[in-house]
């Protein structure tokens, strides 16, 4: 029985990394996957994935958009293509809940493993709806950790501004000026995006 995997983490944790990692070993055994992305913006360069740590830019198979059936996208891939052996969805975290429960729909009927990559939680500590959809419906599901500033684990995919933790505003931004940092459940709250000896520098 396949089964639908998701790997949660804050920012930073080589999430992307491990994906492409699991996609080649899938293609090194001529095995065959279908690599998706949600849309979120029209940002440069959004089909595709381009890990942190080194040069590697893996082009995805198809955007999902907000009206995507994937069940009815993956039969479709099957038709065209022919067995399909893992789907691999980058950025789960924009997926709607429906469209978790198709991809519950391509393990359990189709027999095709399903594995989501995505972030936990928002800015603001709260659950994206993809994450809290598979947090209730994946059949294994694994933390992969990064470390606050302080060294104990982060959870918060902090979004900053002018040095400042910002906990209001938009799920999603688009075009902002802000950067993101993972932190501490404690540091998100004392609003101390770095340490605070850095902090009284200059
Ligand atoms: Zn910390």
């Amino acid at each position: 029985m396949a089964k639908v995997y998701f790997r949660y983490a804050a920012m930073n944790a080589g999430k992307s990394t491990q994906l492409l990692q699991v996609r080649h070993n899938y293609h090194e055994r001529h095995q065959r996957t279908l690599l998706l992305k949600p849309h979120v913006d029209n940002r440069e360069g959004e089909d595709v994935i381009a890990p942190r740590i080194g040069h590697i830019v893996v082009k995805v198979d198809a955007l999902v958009y907000a009206t995507t059936q994937l069940r009815e996208l993956v039969e479709r891939d099957i038709q065209a293509k022919g067995k399909l052996d893992c789907v691999l969805v980058d950025e789960a975290q924009f997926l709607s809940p429906e469209q978790v429960m198709q991809l519950c729909q391509v393990a359990d009927f189709l027999d095709v493993p399903v594995m989501c990559y995505g972030l936990r939680a928002d800015f603001r500590a709260q659950l994206f709806p993809g994450s809290g959809a598979l947090m209730a419906l994946a059949d294994d599901i694994e933390e992969l950790k990064t470390i606050c500033w302080c060294g104990r684990k982060a959870t918060i995919n902090a979004r900053i501004l002018d040095g400042r933790v910002l906990r209001e505003g938009p799920q999603v931004l688009i075009g902002g000026n802000e950067a993101y940092t993972a932190l501490c459940r404690k540091h998100w709250q004392l609003d101390q995006p770095i340490p605070p000896e850095l902090e009284n520098r200059g």
